[in-house]
């Protein structure tokens, strides 16, 4: 892992997304009616991932998690793809819809935790191991997705390592919870990258116990893809949560339990983005954060000028190369080969 240089990238980014901001038109009043007015005249369906800011997620077509965005893209017969989300997803796009235009407000919009892997970390381990299989989390680029020989989201991960047959050596990255988690359930040897989503892994377990004793009836919502809700998904599994209150979903699951829960208060261990939909879905029941800190800048880089930009200047253009994007879509189509990987991409 490169910590450090992550670290300054992820300050270079913000400094340089904000300047950006900055330097675009002030936002007219009726710029929503103008995104709609310019999608449809463009052909243009706008995808917005559960972490995007309220108003983003407001003006989009569809809401949703990673993969369910990227198969609706697939699926639809736009000709422009605007993804409000981080980089990996609109290229998970762009693997799935290679014919369409995927575009992204933000180009700086990345991801700690698929930055926290370089292709030739794989290829270093692939060739100390010929015969081991790669396992890759879906939250990783189009460039690692092609390198490896299938991915998984966190509903499925244990059955895609099951699908392994026994005796293979297995390199599972780049989420060092997931990994953690799958090696225990399943009882594989695992080598574990040691990546992480630097939002989640603040979210820490003293936090997740102080605000269920602080609110004993409340039910837990702990996202099993970033670094705090595996780190979650460990204490449930252990017993240092108890697991009657705990409920491990994706945001797309999380979506689905707030419109049918009859809660009263429900707490939230993930990017606070997704508490807006919550909301929305049900006003009776109190979705309160596990932390208000859990906010990841490289989300919030999608603001509503640069969405608006994105469609009137048609930037910035997410490509992948057809080779790349070739292999990546054999690595995805065999995870849906093994199992549903719906509820389960972040
Ligand atoms: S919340 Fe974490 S895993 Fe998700 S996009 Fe942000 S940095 Fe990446």
């Amino acid at each position: 892992m490169t910590t450090d240089l992550r670290t300054t990238d992820l300050r270079d980014a913000v400094a340089r997304s904000l300047e950006a901001e900055q330097r675009l038109p002030a936002l007219p009043t009726d710029w929503a009616d103008q995104v709609h007015q310019l999608a449809a005249a463009r052909n243009a369906v706008i995808l917005a991932h559960n972490y995007m800011l309220p108003d983003v997620q407001d003006v989009a077509d569809h809401v949703g998690d990673s993969l369910a965005l990227s198969r609706i893209a697939a699926a639809s017969d736009a000709d422009v793809i605007v993804f409000c989300g981080v980089h990996f997803m609109a290229e998970t796009a762009k693997i799935l819809a290679p014919s369409k235009t995927v575009l992204i407000p933000d180009l700086d919009a990345g991801c700690s935790l698929a930055a926290s892997i370089e292709v030739a970390d794989v290829l270093a381990w692939k060739t100390g191991h010929p015969d081991g299989v790669v396992v890759a989390y879906v939250n990783t680029s189009a460039a690692i997705k092609a390198e490896v020989d299938v991915c998984c989201t966190s509903s499925n991960a244990a059955d895609v390592v099951r699908s392994i047959p026994e005796g293979k050596q297995i390199f599972f990255l780049p989420d060092q919870f997931l990994g953690a988690h799958v090696r225990r359930v399943t009882g594989r040897d695992i080598d574990v990258w040691a990546g992480e989503c630097h939002v989640h892994a603040e979210i820490s377990p003293s936090d997740l116990r102080a605000t269920l004793a602080a609110n004993p009836d409340a039910d837990l919502l702990v996202h099993p893809e970033c670094g705090c809700t595996t780190t979650a998904l460990y204490l449930t599994t252990t017993g240092d949560l108890p697991a009657g209150r705990t409920k491990v979903l994706s945001t797309g699951g999380m979506v689905e339990y707030a419109r049918d829960t009859k809660a009263s208060r429900v707490l939230v261990a993930t990017e606070t983005g997704i508490l807006h939909q919550l909301r929305k879905l049900n006003d009776s029941t109190d979705f309160m954060p596990v932390s208000a800190r859990a906010v990841c800048p490289y989300m919030k880089m999608i603001t509503p000028a640069k969405l608006l930009r994105s469609l009137t200047d048609n930037v910035f253009e997410v490509d992948v190369d057809p080779v790349t994007a070739a292999r990546a879509r054999q690595s995805v189509e065999r995870m849906i080969e093994i199992g549903s990987p719906s509820r389960g991409g972040e």
